[in-house]
């Protein structure tokens, strides 16, 4: 967490959350050797972390099996020297083409009746998966009078019903600005919703703090959060105590995942996962095909493969515990269902 951020907004003590997110694995040597692996097979191109440096929360470590080079965990936070580019390579940097709905600094309106809000410019891992690693956040954080600005035009816009706290990710931003910010949205007549998008509680379910629960719990806008979980061995006991302290404030809690290769690319992986994410309060929402942005590629799993793992999770389990199979296309107004 950038340091600017953490002095402006935090208020007393230095919270549990935010001792982990300035204490975050950065070194690979680290991570491989908490978990028993040998650094030295590893063998990184310094230009790999020059691109994306590794960001691992402890907690979130503490989850990864020992001795285990295919843990669905690590591989998710696992820099490869297959990310870096190679010639003729034509995947994207924005993939999403998302430069073009930016209207001002920290908006993206390019769903109808919803509007994101980038509100902060890091998140508390670095997901090697991740569509957003090229995005220029330095020029998407604005400080409070830009966020007035960002206020001004939903109220000029009745259409738009749902803010939607996005990132980088929104919880690595602190309770004392999230509270300011919606206390500003909730002047605005028309909206009814506030979603998070924030893989942040999972990760670290510290976050889940007793202010976060007192501003997005008592907010007159109707609480969504959108956890992103991507296998079930990441819900343990802290991550789903976290989930229930937020479904007894009234927050409605969905899951969107990506269909990872060599993560959750099995109908037991899936399977568990909605099962698991269930237990806990989380209902299954969306399973994304991989944004196709350059570094990633790795991870792809066939749009075939997708459709037929959903059609078997079909067949063993209730409707409400398969998610949507979509994909992000740029220009479109939603997603777009694979069928
Ligand atoms: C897809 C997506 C949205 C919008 O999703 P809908 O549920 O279709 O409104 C918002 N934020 C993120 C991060 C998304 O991936
Ligand atoms: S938490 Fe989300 S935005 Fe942040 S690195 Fe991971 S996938 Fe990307």
């Amino acid at each position: 967490m950038s340091e600017s951020v953490l002095q402006l907004h935090h208020t007393g003590a230095t919270e549990k959350w935010q001792q982990i997110l300035a204490d975050l694995v950065t070194d690979p040597k680290e991570l491989l050797q908490f978990l028993e692996l040998d650094p030295l097979q590893l063998n990184l191109d310094p230009r790999v972390l020059a691109a994306f440096p590794l960001k691992v929360p402890r907690p979130f470590m503490a989850r990864m099996e020992k001795g285990n080079w295919q843990d669905p965990l690590l591989r998710q936070v696992l820099p490869l020297d297959r990310e870096l580019p190679v010639a003729g390579d034509l995947a994207a940097t924005d993939p999403l083409d998302e430069g073009h709905s930016n209207p001002l600094p920290g908006l993206l309106h390019k769903y109808h009746g919803r509007v994101l809000l980038t509100v902060a410019p890091h998140c508390a891992i670095h997901c090697r998966y991740c569509f957003r690693r090229h995005f220029d956040y330095r020029h998407n954080t604005p400080g409070r009078q830009a966020w007035l600005a960002v206020v001004d035009y939903i109220r000029q816009d009745p259409d738009i019903r749902e803010v939607i706290y996005s990132g980088g990710d929104p919880l690595a931003a602190g309770d004392r600005q999230l509270a300011w910010l919606t206390g500003q949205l909730e002047t605005v007549p028309h909206l009814q919703r506030l979603r998070i998008h924030s893989r942040t509680p999972v990760m670290i379910p510290q976050r889940v703090t007793t202010d976060l629960l007192q501003w997005l719990g008592n907010s007159r806008l109707n609480p969504v959060l959108v956890v992103h979980c991507n296998h079930a061995r990441e819900v343990d006991d802290d991550v789903a105590r976290a989930f229930n302290r937020l479904r007894a404030e009234g927050v409605t809690l969905l899951n969107q995942s990506v269909l990872l290769k060599g993560v959750n690319d099995s109908l037991s992986a899936l399977r568990e996962l909605s099962e698991t994410l269930f237990a806990a309060g989380v209902l299954p929402y969306y399973l994304h095909l991989l944004d196709p942005v350059q570094g990633v590629g790795h991870f792809d799993v066939a749009a075939a493969r997708g459709r037929s793992l959903v059609t078997q999770m079909q067949n063993c389990l209730p409707g409400y515990l398969v998610p949507r199979l979509v994909r992000e296309q740029a220009g479109a107004g939603a997603k777009l269902a694979v069928s």
